[in-house]
């Protein structure tokens, strides 16, 4: 039967054009899966870290340095036990639940490891930020 010939082959070719489709269009496509993390990324860092995000700790701007960290009361109690990707497509679907804060790395591990961070003691240049963002978020609630 011709017709059905002509489907299967079609159906084949269409299959085809799909995977050579994909192929070509590989690099654009992950180009574009990493804006939207990225873009996921960024939309969590400012709704707990304020615009732009600074680390609730110490303050620091740079946005590639800074992470998520889940708060048990009013203590920060570290990782959220998710990572990257993960933690920021949770968060979205849960439309940014309370508890949470931005950090830094470094604050974060320090807080891990330590259960303190070095910018908590008195006298450290940084510890007026703190005091400072501690402000504008009771102010922001
Ligand atoms: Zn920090
Ligand atoms: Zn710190």
């Amino acid at each position: 039967m011709p017709t059905k010939k002509r489907s299967a082959a079609g159906y084949e070719q269409q299959k085809n054009y799909i995977r050579e489709w994909q192929k070509r269009n590989k690099s654009r496509l992950a180009e574009r899966s990493r804006i939207q993390r990225q873009e996921m990324r960024r939309t969590a860092l400012c709704h707990y870290g304020g615009t732009p995000p600074r680390c609730y700790c110490c303050g620091t701007r740079y946005e590639q340095h800074l992470t998520i960290a889940a708060m048990e009361g009013e203590n920060l109690s570290g990782s959220t036990g998710l990572s990257g990707t993960n933690l920021y497509r949770k968060l979205a679907r849960e439309n940014y639940p309370a508890g949470y804060r931005v950090l830094c790395w470094n604050c974060l591990m320090a807080r891990t490891f330590y259960s303190a961070c070095s910018h908590l003691s008195a006298g450290d240049p940084a510890h007026h930020l703190l005091d400072q963002s501690r402000e504008e978020d009771r102010q922001a609630v």
